[in-house]
Parts: C-alpha cells; sequence; structure tokens
C-alpha cells in the first residue's frame, strides 16, 4: 500500500536551543543562523600570505576564520594579520588555535590575545599531569581577562590520556563493560564536558563556550554528537576531523552533518577538506554553504539544478552550460547580495532534453531544457513557471545568462541603503 507521506514530515527541522555565544560580530547557538567556519592552512607567521587567504576565504562565505598560532613568530603575526585584514576592508572574526604552549604565547604576546575574536583550546594537548589543570586554567583565565569566548576542542586524535585511562579502569568495574568503540565515545563527550564545567568554575560564563568532539568515523560523529546535545546547552561546532580528499571528504561529511542537523544539533560547522595539491581552499567553504543550503536551513547563492544527463543528450553542451551559469551566479552574488533582497532563494534548472526538462524548468524561477538527439535545434526558457522565449544559435549561454540578470533587476527589491 502506497502511504500518503505527510508534508509536515518534510518541515524545516527544529534546532536544538543552546547558549548564544559572540564572536566578534558573529552568533554561535542561541537560534541565530548556523556559521559557517573554515581554517587557512598558511604558515601564520607569514601575516601577508595568511591576511590573503582569510580574505579569501571571508568573501567566499566563511563567517569565522581559524588560523594556527604556534610559535611567537605566528602569535606576533595576528594583530599584523588583523591590520591587513582591516586595510582590505575586511572583519571577519579571526578564532586562534592552540596547543602545547597556548598559555605561554597568549600570556607573552598580549596584543595576539587581545584581536583574536575565539581562543580554541584543545583539552587533551594543554600539558601533561598537573600541568594540564594549571596550563588550563591559565588559558582560561585569559578569556576571561580578554572578554573572548572559547572553543573547548577535543579531537580523537589527542585524547586526554589520562582521562581515557579512568574511564577505562571504571569501565573494567562494570558488570557489562562497554566495548572500545563506546569507551571512546564516552571519553571524548567527558573531556569536553568536565573542561566545560571546569571553565565555568574558573569564572568563564557558559555563554563563552562552544564545544566540539571531532572524529573522523561518520557514525562515531553522529553519536558522539547526540550525546554531547542530550547532556548539555553548550553551543556545538560540527565537523569530522581529517574527512579527506575531494568527494570522500565531501561525501563523509555531508553524511555526519546532514544526520545531526536534521535533529537540529549543531550551531557552527566546518567542513574539513584536504585541498588537492595546488587546490583551492574556498572549496570547504562551497561545501559547507551548500549542505546548509540543499537542507534548507540556510540560502547563500542561487543553486543550479540540472539533470545527470544519458544517451539522449547530444553533446556535453547542457553540462557546459550549467556549469557556466553556477559559475556566473556565484560570481554576480557579491554584488546582488549588496543591492536586492532574497536573491539567493533564486532556482535555476539546466536540462539535458525535452523528456523532463520542461517539468523540471517550470519548478525553478527560471528554467532552461536543451536540445536532446534528433530534437528541434531549439532550447525553450521557462520563467517563474511560463515559456517566454526559445532561444537557438552559437550564443545561447550569454542570452541565458541575460536572462538571468535581467529576472534578479525585476523579480529582487533594490536595498535601501
Ligand atoms: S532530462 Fe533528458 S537528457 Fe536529462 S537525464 Fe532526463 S532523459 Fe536524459
Amino acid at each position: 500500500m502506497n502511504a500518503t507521506p505527510d508534508p509536515a514530515s518534510y518541515a524545516a527541522p527544529v534546532r536544538r536551543m543552546t547558549n548564544a555565544v559572540r564572536v566578534g560580530a558573529i552568533t554561535i547557538g542561541g537560534g541565530a543562523p548556523i556559521v559557517i567556519q573554515s581554517m587557512t592552512n598558511t604558515d601564520t607567521g607569514d601575516d601577508l600570505a595568511t591576511a590573503v587567504q582569510v580574505a579569501q576565504l571571508a568573501r567566499a562565505g566563511s563567517e569565522i576564520v581559524r588560523i594556527t598560532v604556534n610559535t611567537r613568530e605566528a602569535a606576533r603575526a595576528v594583530p599584523k594579520i588583523r591590520e591587513r585584514l582591516a586595510a582590505m576592508g575586511q572583519e571577519v572574526p579571526l578564532v586562534g588555535d592552540f596547543h602545547f604552549n597556548g598559555h605561554k604565547l597568549l600570556t607573552e604576546v598580549p596584543e595576539c590575545a587581545s584581536v583574536l575574536s575565539k581562543f580554541r583550546i584543545n583539552p587533551g594537548n594543554v600539558g601533561k599531569g598537573v600541568k594540564r589543570d594549571e596550563q588550563f586554567a591559565q588559558l582560561i583565565e585569559i578569556a576571561c581577562r580578554h572578554d573572548k569566548p572559547i572553543r573547548i576542542g577535543v579531537n580523537w586524535g589527542s585524547l586526554d590520556q589520562d582521562l581515557l585511562a579512568r574511564i577505562m579502569d571504571e569501565n573494567g568495574k562494570r558488570v557489562r563493560p562497554k566495548d572500545a568503540t563506546e569507551i571512546m565515545r564516552e571519553a571524548m563527550v567527558t573531556s569536553a564536558l568536565e573542561s566545560a564545567a571546569r571553565a565555568e568554575e574558573i569564572g568563564l560564563p557558559a555563554n563563552r563556550i562552544v564545544l566540539s568532539c571531532k572524529v573522523s568515523g561518520v557514525q562515531d560523529l553522529i553519536a558522539v554528537y547526540r550525546d554531547l546535545a542530550a547532556r548539555s546547552n553548550y553551543a556545538l561546532h560540527l565537523g569530522l576531523t581529517e574527512a579527506g580528499m575531494g568527494s570522500k571528504g565531501i561525501v563523509a561529511s555531508t553524511a555526519a552533518m546532514a544526520v545531526l542537523l536534521q535533529e537540529g544539533i549543531g550551531d557552527t560547522i566546518r567542513v574539513s577538506l584536504t585541498p588537492e595539491p595546488n587546490g583551492d581552499r574556498t572549496r570547504e567553504v562551497i561545501v559547507a554553504q551548500e549542505i546548509l543550503q540543499t537542507m534548507g536551513l540556510r540560502a547563500f547563492t542561487p543553486l543550479v539544478a540540472a539533470c545527470p544527463g544519458c544517451g539522449r543528450t547530444s553533446s556535453s553542451y547542457f553540462q557546459e552550460l550549467a556549469q557556466d551559469i553556477q559559475n556566473y551566479v556565484r560570481e554576480r552574488m557579491p554584488q546582488w547580495k549588496i543591492e536586492r533582497v532574497g536573491v539567493e532563494n533564486m532556482s535555476l534548472a539546466v536540462m539535458g532534453c525535452v523528456v523532463n526538462g520542461p517539468g523540471e524548468s517550470k519548478h525553478a524561477n527560471i528554467g532552461i531544457s536543451l536540445p536532446g538527439t534528433g530534437e528541434a535545434p531549439v532550447a525553450p526558457v521557462y520563467v517563474d513557471g511560463e515559456r517566454v522565449t526559445t532561444l537557438r544559435g552559437d550564443n545561447i549561454a550569454g542570452e541565458f545568462r541575460q536572462i538571468v540578470d535581467d529576472y534578479v533587476q525585476r523579480k529582487y527589491l533594490r536595498k535601501i541603503a
């Protein structure tokens, strides 16, 4: 029997309510739109290269950018990076990523602490034994003094070994001990929650704390964040660590994050893609935007629907047109965003033949159906469901772009300056 799906079951997920954390001018959590962030891969000591990459990431849509602060040179470069960004008119908040020596660097270079908008602290890499608690406390005191939020970023590759040993001991005394995977997940969540509780005891309010527990396995990430969400109201940063390269990294990140986002879990996301050699670092930002946009959680740029093509397509022309128009709207979007209200919600369709072409094109704001094998060499164009014109000849791409431009001018109200 075919059950009719309940339309309400397709409603946008209800976000889990968390503490709102201000990071510069951006809010993470508390029901604010899910924030996209990214991280540079330049040597932070090279302030010019780092500022250029931060600006590229921010222009691509990264709302917060994290930079490694691992040496005195890197810490000293941070104020210069901020100055360079100011000269470029770029105010994106910067997060400093600290491991092992963060307490020293932030003490020795207080200007670094004051220009950063957040510190990321890995409780597994703060120090060993007695020093761990001391150095963690020092970092939190610096955050309190400079009025900065922190992210307690647990990573399964650098889990606090003392805590892991304690949890394994406790597990050994259980009647039914948990298996190694469950213990690893429990240790991660415990590390994040105990560190957050310690930070609050030292004086950092809950609304200055973001938590993350990064793993590289999809099922581990889902399990860990469900647990974290059930046990606290802290704002959560989602992301797989070491997601990988190319399609593997994109698929794994999407599979894991989509499940959690659909359950309302996650206030900020990062897609940790390994760029191909000389690859574009901004790809991780585009992927993050597309995850949120295709799930209906946020809109950034008009997306182009395109059919996959099949034996009915006479050439690769429709794929080229789909690519061309997607690149074109991405290029135009920064200007449209300044001038027009709501353009990011526009939908476009580029279809390969008449089988599904007209139908899909009618569902988009603007759609074009290209001729398939044996079809007349003409391309009907649909605007808001109505066939408005038919393109033919050598300049279909140029004329289609013009139709998109005209539609934006006509349909989306000009913003009031
Ligand atoms: S729309 Fe036409 S070309 Fe595209 S996949 Fe369907 S049948 Fe093939």
